[in-house]
């Protein structure tokens, strides 16, 4: 039984869960799962609120794809997103690294603020101030290219040491 969806549809503020299945085996976990069972207790539901506010952090991009075409720098904005919002969510150390991966004119800092995305945006979002707001956390981050450099200079000196020996 899936007790974080069960969790959610004790929550007064929810009126409707909407829980995707692919499968009869899904679906009979669904139903389950809203058959009902024991309430959760208030520690459990703090511990809902708690993720569901910090899930709030982050914006509502469905990666319906509309703001890509028009954007002059070529960026992947749903993906830039997505990255952005794992961040909100908790510290993903994989996160700058994955966009240290990508090409510098790929990266969020890129985007000039135009605002050809935002203005076809049906979720709204304030793309330019993501992509700028996103481009200063990963400033203010660690840099892995750097740290994985230090290692494996650190790594060589070690193994000069130990030849030397
Ligand atoms: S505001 Fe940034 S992300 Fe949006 S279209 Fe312009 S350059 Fe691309
Ligand atoms: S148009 Fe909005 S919701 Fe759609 S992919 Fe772009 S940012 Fe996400």
């Amino acid at each position: 039984m899936n007790d974080t969806l069960y969790g959610m549809q004790t929550l007064p503020e929810v009126s409707i869960v909407l829980s995707g299945m692919s499968n009869f085996e899904q679906m009979k976990d669904n139903v389950a799962t809203f058959s009902g069972g024991d309430d959760l207790s208030d520690e459990e539901k703090n511990i809902l609120a708690g993720i569901a506010d910090s899930m709030k952090a982050g914006v509502p991009c469905t990666a319906c794809r509309y703001c890509t075409e028009g954007c002059p720098m070529g960026l992947d904005i749903p993906m830039l997103i997505a990255g952005y919002n794992d961040m909100k969510f908790q510290t993903a150390m994989a996160v700058p690294m994955q966009m240290e991966a990508l090409p510098a004119e790929k990266r969020p800092e890129s985007c000039i603020g135009c605002g050809a995305c935002a203005a076809v945006c049906p979720q709204q979002i304030d793309i330019p101030a993501v992509m700028s707001e996103f481009s200063e956390m990963l400033a203010n981050g660690p840099n892995w290219a750097e740290l994985c450099r230090q290692r494996e200079e650190a790594a060589e000196k070690l193994r000069a040491e130990v030849a030397e020996k």
